[in-house]
């Protein structure tokens, strides 16, 4: 059976007894919803999909349409100072569950909820940036004010060599490293810090540090009065050979920087 029913002041004809939810998702009327399956029981378990409904001779009160059924001469407000207030409850109750979600974050912006922003893992510790400039030298990362908030993004000017050391040194582990075949990417967030082409070790052959990391080291050695040799070592074949080099050299240091005595 057919019965009436108003929905954000507009008449319409809907089937006694459907879920008002459904209605309104079929009519287009924008509606928050994250637990509801039409194929199932409603569970009211999110409670966003709040609304206000008049019936007649009752004062309008607030009901999740999920699990109220149309009934004749129902009055349906989607949105309304009561229902925002529901609203943010429920979306601040998902987020204390899932602060990382961005499906409740996208809801919340685009109805208007209050969502405080989406957690990074970053504790603004500054310790990254730190290490980059003071040690490093690249001076690849920066902190900038967004919406309120402090930032750690990348430098403008791509000057990441790709060390990993500001990975190694967050404590949180909110910079990562991504070696994949020959390339490494240094992130935050998604957003890239730098993104460079992997060297082999001479030795054992995996890849084991960024060309430009490399590059830099090198550099920096050039100005040292001591001659050096040039090695592309990862740094357990560079503890190995210089192990087997102490020990032709210099045996008697060999039991000492070598860790273990030789024999
Ligand atoms: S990986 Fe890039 S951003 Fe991180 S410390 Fe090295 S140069 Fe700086």
């Amino acid at each position: 059976m057919m019965v009436s029913i108003k929905i954000n002041g507009k008449d319409h004809k809907v089937e006694q007894g459907q879920r008002l939810l459904l209605v309104l998702q079929q009519k287009g009327v924008k509606v928050p919803s994250l637990c509801f399956h039409h194929a199932l029981v409603p569970a009211a378990a999110c409670k966003l999909c709040v609304v206000e409904i008049t019936e007649a001779g009752k004062p309008p009160r607030t009901r999740l349409s999920c699990a109220v059924k149309c009934r004749e001469g129902m009055q349906v407000i989607t949105e309304s100072a009561m229902v925002h207030q529901l609203r943010n409850k429920a979306i601040g109750d998902l987020l204390k569950l899932a602060p990382f979600s961005d499906v409740i974050h996208k809801i919340g912006s685009e109805f208007g909820l209050t969502t405080g922003v989406k957690p990074d893992g970053c504790i603004r510790c500054r310790l990254c940036i730190r290490v980059c400039a003071d040690i490093i030298g690249a001076r690849a990362l920066k902190m900038i004010r967004r919406e309120g908030l402090q930032y750690v993004v990348p430098a403008e000017d791509g000057t990441c060599i790709g060390c990993g050391t500001c990975t190694n040194i967050c404590p949180t582990g909110a910079i990562r490293a991504e070696d994949k075949e020959n390339v490494r990417t240094i992130m935050i967030r998604d957003e890239v810090i730098g993104r460079h082409p992997l060297e082999r070790c001479d030795i054992c052959g995996r890849y084991y540090a960024t060309t430009r990391f490399i590059e830099h080291v090198k550099e920096s050695e050039a100005s040292h009065p001591n001659e050096k040799e040039e090695h592309h070592h990862c740094p357990t074949c560079a503890k190995l050979y210089a192990r087997r080099k102490l020990r032709i050299t210099a045996p008697h240091l060999a039991k000492t920087y070598g860790g273990k005595p030789v024999d």
